[in-house]
């Protein structure tokens, strides 16, 4: 299908100003509105047809450059044909109002967003979530544990029980909204109704305020609640604990309190994902002979190792499963100790002497080639 000059789609003139831009998408976006057409292909295609022209026409530069040179000046803006729509959907509530067009545009146009407009205005009484940083020590994030935090939140007034009045007030009629609980702004050729901010969209107000609570019915409060950390968190790990952030006004539900886990360091052990890493140091002869060694996990647990004859520095062995708890508990990762062969600095003239022998024994090489650099990384 051709495509059909904007104007044209609008059903306005060229030279139409903004509000008559508007009012003729207005016009062609009701009539071919995909809810008020379902399963209408065709209206859908005439539909966002004018979603378009509206998004070209409506930004001044699009429109100029559209009047200029057409479609073919357009290619290559973005928001022309595809994706873009931003303009539009900033304005589309402001279009269309509260009239209950739903999310229309994220459903034909692949889960735009409506670009944070008016929709978050509408108040709510519910209670706002609070964050709590919470340190922990590394062996807990591994193995879990259960911690007592103290924190401040809004909690119903004692004195009040959250009506916000003193003993004996009466609500009168807010005399902002005459107790519509909404008041009307004019945007353009539209009205938009808001939250009235006197009632707080309640249409009503006390004409003896708490004295505790000033009239907000809510009463900042300190609470100690006991937390459990699951075995096996990490750092950045957030824990909801729900209804435990601030109560809502006018008996509205409480928001969640969102404890956000940092782990601190620890001397001899690391983390990756599951698995844990420490590293133990052995002698020339354990690693030249072989040895078998007790290693320590990070809950005290003494675990025999097996260092195979030969073992160079630096190797990584593997303990299976004594490693960090996967969720759910049931699956561990692996602790991996990497051996650290240590060149003694201090021998006993006995302990010299039998070395100096086992030198002799060997042939020692004293023009060594480099080491391929390849090698080195494998180990
Ligand atoms: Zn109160
Ligand atoms: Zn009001």
């Amino acid at each position: 299908m051709a495509k059909r000059d904007y104007y044209e789609v609008l059903g306005v003139q060229k030279g139409a100003t903004k509000d008559e831009i508007k009012k003729g998408y207005r016009k062609v976006a009701i009539k071919f509105h995909p809810d008020k057409n379902p399963g209408n292909k065709e209206a859908e295609e005439k539909f966002k047809e004018a979603t378009e022209a509206y998004e070209v026409l409506s930004d001044d530069k699009k429109r100029q450059i559209y009047d200029q040179y057409g479609f073919d000046g357009l290619e290559g803006m973005g928001g022309a044909t595809s994706g873009g729509y931003s303009h539009a959907f900033h304005d589309f509530e402001d279009i269309f109002g509260g009239s209950g067009f739903g999310d229309i545009f994220s459903d034909l146009f692949g889960g735009a967003s409506m670009g944070g407009g008016s929709r978050s205005q509408r108040t709510s009484n519910q209670g706002a979530s609070l964050r709590y940083d919470l340190e922990i020590p590394f062996k807990d994030a591994v193995y879990g544990t259960k911690v007592e935090i103290t924190f401040a939140h809004n909690e119903v007034c004692d004195s009040c029980h959250g009506t916000g009045g003193q003993a004996g007030s009466k609500k009168k009629t807010c005399p902002t909204c005459g107790g519509a609980g909404q008041v009307r702004r004019s945007a353009g050729f539209f009205s938009v109704a808001q939250t009235c901010s006197t009632c707080g969209g309640t249409g009503s107000v006390i004409d003896n305020p708490c004295k505790v609570c000033g009239g907000s019915g809510l009463q900042k409060k300190r609470k100690k609640i006991k937390i459990t950390i699951p075995a096996g968190v990490d750092e950045g790990k957030r824990i909801a604990i729900p209804r435990q952030g601030d109560c809502g006004k006018n008996g509205g539900a409480a928001g969640d309190l969102i404890v956000f886990l940092h782990v601190k360091g620890h001397q001899y052990f690391e983390r990756s994902g599951q698995d844990l890493y420490c590293a133990v140091p052995i002698s020339i002869s354990q690693a030249t002979l072989g040895a078998e060694i007790f290693v320590t996990t990070l809950n005290d647990k003494k675990i025999k190792l097996k260092i195979p004859a030969g073992t160079q520095n630096e190797k990584l062995l593997r303990i299976r499963g004594e490693g960090v708890p996967f969720a759910g508990g049931a699956r561990k990762g692996d602790f991996y100790i990497k051996i650290v062969v240590e060149i003694p600095t201090h021998l006993s003239s006995k302990a010299k002497q039998a070395l100096q022998e086992y030198a002799s024994l060997m042939d020692e090489n004293t023009s060594p080639k480099p080491v391929l650099l390849s090698e080195l990384r494998k180990s």
